[in-house]
């Protein structure tokens, strides 16, 4: 059973948002009601605005057997049109939910599809990922598991709700646990401290969180009594993880997943916390590293999903025997620790017959006083094949191009070192805070 709290609720808080808590009686009462309003229904797609609806909507659907679409609220006309055609769903939920009188419907099989989430689109279009009910059952209890996480955890986060961060392990998660999620509304450190002095016991935020939770000191002690803070969707910049830690006496744990594979690795509650890893395969997850250092990241188990949508090309492509092939470039340390490098479609830089990674360089940047944020992309150059850029938001006074140059050649190899250096006020992100490589160049 995928979420067993729902079958005897109690009075419990399931969900907690700004504007509204709800019991896991009401919780189950409302989304059994949602069930009988789409019993039969092929696929349904949901505006995911951050509200408790949403998530209810969303455990009706689940208990109804027929998989829902999360549609992002700020979604562009285009990106909207291509995932409408693409999911084809026969109802879009908004303000009113469907409803009937509450029913019991018997649990789906494990191979059933529970959600489509499409893909974050750094690298292109987003692809309709295809997720089982096992995926998301044996994945959560995994990281139950790595996390010590039970239902007396309360998760404090302001993700949103149309991505496997936010939705599935941020909302089904605890619901799977019988413990309680407490919604920010959206994400300030100012809230999320709040919410962790209110009770809160653990905190799941993406990289740009972290960043601004070490920039605001008054609140460190708030962030330091949380049982555990946890980073991911995008790699969190060593100098970030340190600055916390110095900050509220608290290491970040680092988890490493995708859309098509969920959560692959974390670094264990009793685990060693070390910057720029993520530690080690869940229980169940198979993970190697393919080709040479740094290779590719390939997993095989039962956290992964079943198909891109309509895409049998793409599903083939990214199948190997069985192992799903990631596209992400790591070395594995002594110790089975995976370091992601970056992504082989954007952070693979070939110079001078060197493999250079990106984040190594945006790693070492950020160690530099005057970056606040910083992008390293490879260009097409006559000499070296492909040249080093930086792209870079400064702190404070623009320093000298060969100043960050320097740095990076002392503390890396000077093969490392950006030939380009170009200055900017911003770097284009999308919701998860990920850097859109692809609009730099
Ligand atoms: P698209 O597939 O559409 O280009 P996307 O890959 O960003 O978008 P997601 O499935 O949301 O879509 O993100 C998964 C990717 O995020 C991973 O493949 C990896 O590159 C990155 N990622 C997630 N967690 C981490 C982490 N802890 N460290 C480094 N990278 C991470
Ligand atoms: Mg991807």
């Amino acid at each position: 059973m995928l979420l067993p709290a729902l079958a005897s609720p109690s009075s419990k808080v399931a969900l907690r948002f700004p504007e509204r808590e709800l019991t896991y009686e009401q919780l189950a009462r409302e989304a059994r009601q949602v069930a009988y309003g789409l019993v039969g229904k092929r696929r349904v797609a949901v505006w995911a605005h951050v509200r408790p609806e949403t998530c209810v909507v969303v455990v009706g659907a689940l208990l109804a057997g027929v998989p829902v679409v999360p549609l992002n609220p700020k979604v562009g006309e285009r990106e909207l049109a291509h995932v409408l055609a693409d999911s084809e769903p026969d109802l879009v939920v908004d303000d009113e939910l469907p409803s009937g009188p509450p029913v019991d419907l018997p649990e789906p099989d494990g191979e059933a599809p529970a959600l489509i989430v499409y893909t974050s689109g750094t690298t292109g279009p987003p692809k309709g990922v295809v997720l089982p009910r096992r995926a998301l059952a044996t994945n959560l209890d995994a990281l139950a598991k790595a996390w010590a996480w039970t239902g007396d955890d309360v998760v404090v986060h302001g993700l949103p709700l149309f991505h496997v961060h936010g939705l599935g392990v941020g909302v089904i998660g605890p619901l799977r646990r019988g413990g309680t999620v407490h919604h920010l509304g959206s994400f300030s450190v100012v809230k999320a401290a709040g919410a962790l002095r209110d009770g809160g016991t653990m905190l799941f935020g993406v990289p740009t969180m972290y960043h601004r939770i070490a920039a605001e000191p008054e609140h460190a002690e708030a962030f330091g009594k949380a049982r555990l803070l946890v980073s991911g969707s995008a790699a969190l910049p060593a100098s970030v993880h340190e600055r916390v830690e110095q900050l509220t006496g608290q290491r970040v744990v680092e988890r490493y997943g995708m859309t098509e594979t969920l959560m692959n690795t974390s670094v264990r509650v009793d685990g060693d916390r070390r910057p720029g890893t993520v530690g080690l395969p869940l229980d169940g997850v198979e993970l190697r590293v393919v080709g040479d250092e740094p290779g590719e990241i390939e997993v095989r188990g039962p956290n992964l999903f079943l198909e891109y949508l309509n895409r049998p090309d793409a599903t083939r492509e990214v199948f190997r025997d069985g192992w799903f092939r990631t596209g992400d470039l790591a070395v594995v340390e002594p110790d089975g620790y995976v370091r992601i490098v970056g992504r082989r479609a954007t952070d693979l830089i070939k110079s001078g017959g060197y493999k250079i990674g990106a984040g190594e360089i945006e790693n070492a940047l950020l160690e530099h006083p005057a970056v606040a944020e910083v992008a390293v992309t490879g260009e097409p150059d006559d000499d070296l094949g492909e040249r080093v850029v930086a792209w870079v938001v400064v702190r404070g006074e623009a320093p000298e191009p060969e100043a960050l140059s320097d740095h990076v050649a002392r503390l890396l190899s000077p093969h490392k070192r950006p030939r380009v250096v170009r200055f900017v006020d911003a770097l284009p992100r999308n919701d998860m805070g990920k850097v859109l490589k692809r609009e730099l160049r």
